[in-house]
């Protein structure tokens, strides 16, 4: 039976559930996608996320959606999609790869149009004045979207930038319990009544459905990523992607596709206790990521190094820093450039920080404590 589920205003658009069923990862074939759709559905969950880049996930979705409605009765109306455009390429094939969106999703018209990867000043460059703002104004005109948004792996100004330039009605933003850096960003963007959507809080919020024995501990009664997920919907989140890949996968969004109420004192106290589990294991060389250490003559992300470290030394998520760290240097402007083997020891970052680290010492530790082999990256 669908739950009745609570549903918020995201952006200028239509109101979607406070989860989001991301389908990146439910491509391997129709019956799986058919089946993880169904149980989004009987979650409370309206808003499906898809990107043309996510192998045949539009082919998938088009077909699962015209199957639900055959079996199960659910029509394609009822859910709200957002698929995703990469910044790049000129009107023409912006224009026929939108359009080919729309056959293989076997929709009229799209929710919410995200361009997908803001990384770059270039990349806003294209939607103000290039070809994505003539592709924006013909897609508006001609009826075939109601808002279009942005999603962004770029630096805090460059986000910041793309909230205040007017042109979108919501955001996909990295938001994580463990990485807090972008809060605040989308606390403006909020404030400017644009929708928020948090990317993947549980996978590239640091593993958190395979948590450390500490962080369990730590965060009980509450599993993990229950509390990382209320934290967010506490600070007004309009909404959480869930990368289901089994029925499983949408147990807590079950428990929770209501609840965007404030925090509990019990789970601020579970909140506090993750934060002491950080303080000890990490004592004194915790990066308190304020960023003040930057600029680097070498460009090396000192705050995103040392936070890979905070999480696996603090939190106990080594595998997933691992992960992400190895992927330094090979995901193009997905992902940071250099890791800590580029520091040239100069020490000119040290007196910047004001928490007396010695910033030098600790990449190079990172660095031997995470390096591994490069893994494959799946889009975000
Ligand atoms: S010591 Fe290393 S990290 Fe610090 S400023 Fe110099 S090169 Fe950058
Ligand atoms: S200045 Fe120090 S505490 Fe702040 S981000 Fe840099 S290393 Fe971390």
């Amino acid at each position: 039976m669908k739950i009745n589920s609570q549903k918020k205003q995201f952006g200028k658009g239509c109101k979607v559930s406070l989860f989001t069923f991301g389908t990146m990862r439910a491509t391997e074939n129709l019956d799986k996608m058919y089946a993880l759709i169904k149980s989004a559905y009987h979650t409370g969950i309206n808003h499906l996320e898809t990107a043309a880049s996510y192998g045949n996930a539009e082919i998938l979705i088009g077909k699962a959606l015209k199957k639900l409605e055959i079996s199960d009765n659910i029509l394609t109306n009822e859910w709200i999609v957002t698929t995703k455009i990469l910044p790049k390429g000129d009107f023409n094939y912006l224009k026929n790869s939108f359009e080919s969106s729309l056959k293989n999703l076997q929709l009229k018209k799209i929710h919410n149009l995200a361009i997908h990867g803001i990384n770059l000043n270039d990349h806003l460059d294209w939607v103000l004045n290039g070809d994505g703002r003539k592709f924006i104004k013909w897609a508006f005109k001609k009826g075939l979207i109601n808002q279009v948004g942005f999603s962004s792996h770029g630096s805090y100004s460059l986000i910041e930038k793309a909230i205040k330039c007017e042109v979108f009605n919501f955001c996909n933003l990295h938001l994580h319990l463990l990485d807090q850096s972008k809060i605040s960003l989308a606390k403006l963007a909020l404030k400017k009544n644009m929708g928020v959507l948090a990317i993947s809080p549980a996978d590239k919020g640091g593993r958190l459905y395979d948590p450390s024995d500490n962080l369990i501990k730590a965060s009980a009664p509450y599993h993990p990523l229950e509390l990382a997920y209320r934290f967010l919907l506490s600070n007004g989140i309009t909404t959480l992607s869930l990368g289901a890949t089994k029925f499983e996968d949408f147990n807590i969004a079950k428990k929770l596709i209501n609840s965007s109420h404030e925090l509990t004192s019990s789970e601020i106290s579970s909140l506090k206790n993750i934060e002491k589990l950080a303080n000890k294991q990490l004592g004194s060389s915790k990066c308190e990521q304020c960023r003040s250490c930057l600029p680097c003559p070498s460009e090396i992300p000192i705050p995103e190094i040392l936070r890979l470290r905070n999480i696996s030394l603090g939190y106990g998520q080594l595998e997933f820093a691992k992960e992400r760290y190895n992927l330094i240097g090979r995901a193009g402007h997905w992902w940071e450039e250099k890791n800590g083997s580029f520091c040239l020891e100069c020490n000119k970052c040290v007196p910047k920080c004001p928490m007396k680290l010695n910033i030098p010492d600790l990449l190079k530790q990172t660095h031997n404590l995470l390096v591994d082999k490069p893994k494959k990256r799946l889009w975000t």
